[in-house]
């Protein structure tokens, strides 16, 4: 693979230390490290910003040297190749510890509305959002409790599970466009579609998420969450790294029940493994290189194809060079 040239990491380094911010800055990161699946290469340069200003700068920097870079906050959804990512990566995870990234804010100050509506930072867990929610008594984010990503994956990827997703309940959104320019997209802008939305087609990064919620019984909302996550381990194999559901649902079908026909519960290439619990998921069950789980989706899609004639279309964003 070609190296991002040398000199242009070192300058990207120097300039960034050179602003004597508190940026997180780290060379030849081990992907594996920062994705749900666990496995994956290095990634050339890996950053993490902890303030919008931060996020704007390395935006700056980053246009004006030419590099490639990416975007992850919890890489829930991404499988990195095996020979690593040659560019930068911006991890949004350091955006979620700056002491004011949940705050809640009333829709409706002239009328002394209560506070129904939270503005968060894209690196917030998605978890730790539905459980604030909770704890104010609003309701509407039960169903994200159990996505094990970031707020920002979660509007890039438009979440769901259980009939909820980021759509219902998404407002005003501020992301970063090139050159390290802030604006604000109406949800309109964003384009939500299935597991779609405008990030996947132009170069935004998702900085912070206005949420609109209604109020609700404390009680009941954690209830409806505890019930979800219970569902979500007696049917997910959630002792294994993985991604999640591997494929979109194709319409008027299931992708789990698909692969099951097709025979392949069980089915494994080296570690990557189709998760006999949910033949929707692939797993890492040991050792599993990102090539041994590309290989086995690539597999599971032509053999559905073959005895269904139904074309499965991959969920999981890949990254880096597969050959
Ligand atoms: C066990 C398990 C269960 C899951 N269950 C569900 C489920 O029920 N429903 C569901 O929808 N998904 C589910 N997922 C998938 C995943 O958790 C979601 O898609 C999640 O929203 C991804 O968030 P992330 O922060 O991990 O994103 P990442 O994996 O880090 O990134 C995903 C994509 O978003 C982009 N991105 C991330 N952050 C930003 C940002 N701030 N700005 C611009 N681009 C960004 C990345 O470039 C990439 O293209 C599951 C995954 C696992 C492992």
């Amino acid at each position: 693979m070609k190296q991002v040239q040398e000199d242009k990491v070192r300058n990207i380094i120097n300039e960034i230390k050179d602003l004597s911010m508190d940026i997180a800055v780290f060379r030849d990161e081990p992907m594996s490290e920062h994705t749900t699946f666990k496995c994956g290469g290095n990634a050339a340069l890996f950053m993490q910003p902890h303030t919008e200003e931060e996020l704007v700068v390395i935006s700056d920097v980053l246009e004006r040297y030419d590099v490639p870079w990416y975007v992850t906050g919890n890489g829930s959804n991404l499988l990195v190749s095996d020979s690593g990512y040659d560019g930068v990566i911006i991890n949004t995870l350091g955006l979620r510890s700056t002491g004011d990234e949940i705050s809640f804010f009333s829709e409706n100050p002239i009328e002394g509305d209560e506070c129904t509506g939270i503005r968060v930072r894209a690196g917030v867990l998605l978890s730790r959002v539905a459980n604030a929610a909770m704890e104010r008594g609003l309701t509407g984010l039960e169903f994200a409790s159990g996505i094990p990503g970031s707020v920002g994956g979660a509007v890039v990827m438009n979440a769901g599970a259980y009939g909820g997703e980021i759509s219902q309940v998404i407002g005003n959104t501020t992301v970063i466009s090139s050159g390290g320019k802030s604006e604000i997209l109406t949800k309109e802008e964003l384009k939500l579609g299935y597991r779609d939305s405008i990030f996947k087609h132009e170069r935004h990064i998702c900085y912070e998420v206005d949420f609109h919620l209604k109020k609700g019984d404390r009680n009941q909302i954690k209830a409806t969450m505890q019930d979800m996550n219970e569902k979500r381990r007696a049917k997910q194999p959630l002792e294994y790294p993985s991604a999640g559901s591997t494929f979109k649902r194709p319409e008027g079908h299931f992708a789990g029940k698909l692969i099951m026909e097709a025979g392949l519960a069980g089915y494994s290439i080296g570690g990557a493994r189709v998760s006999e619990k949910h033949c929707g998921f692939i797993i890492n069950a040991g050792g599993a290189t990102a090539t041994d789980i590309k290989n086995l989706m690539d597999h599971v899609a032509k053999k559905v194809f073959e005895n269904s004639g139904i074309m499965l279309e991959r969920e999981v964003c890949l990254l880096g060079d597969f050959g």
